[in-house]
């Protein structure tokens, strides 16, 4: 599979981790939009576009957040959810959210990452900014 369309959307936020948003064309037949490029403190690193993960209740149906012990509407007490082992998640942030699209090899990992970062210098070069840029764009 190859990558034949990285489009950049800086965010003009010096202060913020969030840098710039990706959206990958692969194929020139699949396109995946919200990727995220984040200045983390080992350098820059893509995060795949997630979906918070919501528990609702057996009771009232009221979608808590992941791992809620309780029902923020009714109050009455929540199953545990149990992961299937291969996917025990590490940490709690990984159990609030998943991603909606991503790659399942570190090979493929590895070059979708350099494909959107190398975009993302080139578009930071040019030193366009694109604030008006929303989930909708
Ligand atoms: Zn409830």
């Amino acid at each position: 599979m190859e990558i034949t369309e990285v489009k950049i959307f800086l965010k003009d936020s010096p202060d913020k981790k969030l840098k710039a948003y990706a959206t990958v064309t692969f194929d020139n037949a699949f396109v995946v939009r919200n990727i995220k490029v984040i200045e983390g403190s080992s350098g820059l690193f893509i995060a795949m576009p997630s979906r918070k993960v919501k528990q609702p209740c057996p009771k009232c149906n009221f979608k808590n957040e992941s791992r809620s012990k309780y029902c923020n509407q009714c109050g009455s007490s929540l199953p545990v959810v149990s992961y299937p082992m291969s996917q025990e998640p590490t940490s709690a942030a990984q159990a609030e959210h998943k991603d909606i699209a991503h790659p399942i090899t570190q090979s493929f990992r590895e070059y979708l990452q350099k494909r959107v970062l190398d975009a993302y210098s080139q578009e930071k070069a040019k030193g366009t900014v694109d604030p008006g840029h929303s989930d909708l764009v």
